[in-house]
């Protein structure tokens, strides 16, 4: 029988406690595994900057045991980079370990490598799944990878985040919101303000905005919220 390749190494830009800053378990203490690395390229990122080293599969582990020591009790620990997702051949085994040593995994992804998520997604108790808006990101459209993505993602605890800006197209952000209410209406769907100093508080247009995509989102799905990221507000990594 093949085996797939197991990576015992990989880049990692930090491992850390926090507060959990975006999305609905925002406000928790999380702790967090930040993967080096993403195959998109959001015109708003700000992840591409953070330096990273190689560290092996006990490494992560040691430390994720040292730091819950530390700092836990942690809600969850969360997979989140740059895209975790591209890293399958080692969070894979790193899910299995964590949950071997009783951790809750809580994966946080942009929602568009469904195949690798099939992979994984009996060792996730939660998955924070982004829809990434073509208008906003400038980047292609991802619909068919994020419908894909949900129905493997709806078996656990998903919710889906978008990040709104003032350049949102209605239309596209319509088809999103109505991939969400075929596949699996229940599930809640966040909307964020792009980055911005204050998370857009400064700028009542983009609030606006974003109470009318609350608005319209509405129709098709019961639980859409606007939550704005805790970690901008209150400074904190
Ligand atoms: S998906 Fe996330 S990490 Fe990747 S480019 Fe977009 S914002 Fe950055």
């Amino acid at each position: 029988m093949h085996l797939p390749a197991i990576e015992q190494s990989t880049r990692v830009s930090e491992i850390f406690s926090s507060l959990q800053g975006e999305g609905l378990y925002i406000g928790q203490r999380h702790l967090f595994i930040r993967f080096e690395g993403c195959h998109l390229h959001c015109q708003y990122c700000d992840e591409s900057e953070k330096p990273a080293i190689m560290m092996s599969l006990d490494g992560v582990m040691a430390k994720a045991i040292q730091m819950d020591q530390a700092n836990g009790p942690h809600q969850y620990v969360s997979l989140t980079g740059g895209e975790p997702l591209m890293n399958l051949t080692f969070i894979k085994p790193l899910m299995m370990r964590l949950k071997e040593a009783r951790f809750r995994v809580f994966l946080e992804t942009n929602g568009v490598l469904w195949q690798a998520l099939r992979e994984v997604v009996e060792w996730c108790d939660c998955i924070a799944m982004d829809m990434k808006l073509a208008s906003v990101t400038g980047e292609r459209s991802f619909k068919i990878e994020h419908e894909q993505f949900l129905r493997v993602a709806k078996s656990r605890d998903v919710f889906i985040k978008m990040v709104i800006s003032r350049g949102v197209d209605v239309e596209e952000f319509e088809d999103l919101v109505r991939i969400v209410a075929e596949v699996d209406a229940t599930r809640p769907v966040i909307l964020m303000p792009v980055s911005s100093q204050c998370e857009g508080h400064e700028d009542p247009g983009l609030m606006q905005i974003l109470e009318s995509m609350q608005r319209i989102g509405s129709r098709f799905v019961p639980d859409i919220r606007i939550i704005p990221r805790l970690h901008k507000i209150l400074k904190i990594p």
